[in-house]
């Protein structure tokens, strides 16, 4: 591991500004609680939370980390930005979340504290905003116990999601604050395979996500060339 964070502070200053607005279903965060129900639904399909202990890597304010600890899994929501963590530990408080706690920590810090200590890890929407995104996957796999999950999602890297994610998205829908996504750092899912060959997680499923701006749904289906999402797993006699 290397000594210097893998995070960038202009990204982490981007989710900070916004923090206020995290829990807002119409505001800047509305793509996140809509996808939250569908995969939230997946993880649960291929991995019952209930009684799991379960980590959620760049949980911002907690959508997810709150929907799952809602779901009866016992819930460790990590980020490194500290306004959204803060406004993660207020809605728990206040929606009276039972079973989650947040921590500002560095996956790959945790990673040397906790090894193996996990039955499922989510990393959603977070790896195009580091700068060393293989980095991150090593740490979830090095986190998760041997047999358990790791689900990832993020955003592919080619005409179409340039169109759809930035064009579309943050300049003609304005669904997303403008300088959300950066194109160099979309990840193809042939180079996001690769960071899990790397890791030693096997590619159980892939899904995509897809919306229609018309109806403002989203739903699930194959198609990867946009939003995409994998469901991995740790061997179950990988070492700790
Ligand atoms: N995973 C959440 C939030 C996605 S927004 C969800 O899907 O609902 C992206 C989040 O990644 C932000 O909260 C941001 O602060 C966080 N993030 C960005 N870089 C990070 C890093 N290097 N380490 C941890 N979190 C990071």
């Amino acid at each position: 591991m290397t000594s210097t964070l893998n995070a960038d502070p202009a990204e982490l200053a981007k989710f900070s500004e916004l923090a206020h607005r995290w829990w807002d279903l119409d505001g800047e965060f509305r793509p996140l609680h809509q996808i939250n129900p569908l995969r939230l639904d997946w993880i649960n399909s291929l991995s019952p939370l209930k009684g799991q202990r379960v980590l959620d890597v760049g949980c911002g304010g907690g959508i997810l980390a709150d929907a799952m600890a809602r779901s009866g899994a016992q819930v460790m929501g990590i980020d490194l930005a500290a306004k959204p963590l803060r406004v993660a530990q207020l809605h728990a408080l206040e929606a009276q979340t039972p079973n989650v706690e947040y921590r500002d920590v560095s996956a790959e810090a945790l990673a040397l504290q906790q090894p193996g200590s996990f039955g499922v890890v989510t990393c959603m929407e977070m790896l195009e905003h580091v700068p060393d995104p293989a980095s991150v996957v090593r740490a979830c796999a090095a986190l998760v116990k041997p047999g358990g999950w790791v689900f990832f999602s993020t955003l592919n890297r080619n005409p179409k999601s340039f169109l759809l994610a930035i064009v579309g998205a943050e300049y003609v829908l304005n669904m997303l604050p403008r300088g959300t996504h950066e194109y160099a750092k979309m990840i193809r899912p042939s180079e996001l395979a690769s960071y899990c060959r790397g890791a030693e997680l096997n590619l159980r499923h892939t899904r995509g996500m897809a919306y229609n701006p018309l109806t403002r749904r989203y739903w699930m289906n194959a198609d990867t060339s946009v939003n995409y999402l994998f469901a991995t797993q740790k061997p179950a006699d990988a070492a700790l």
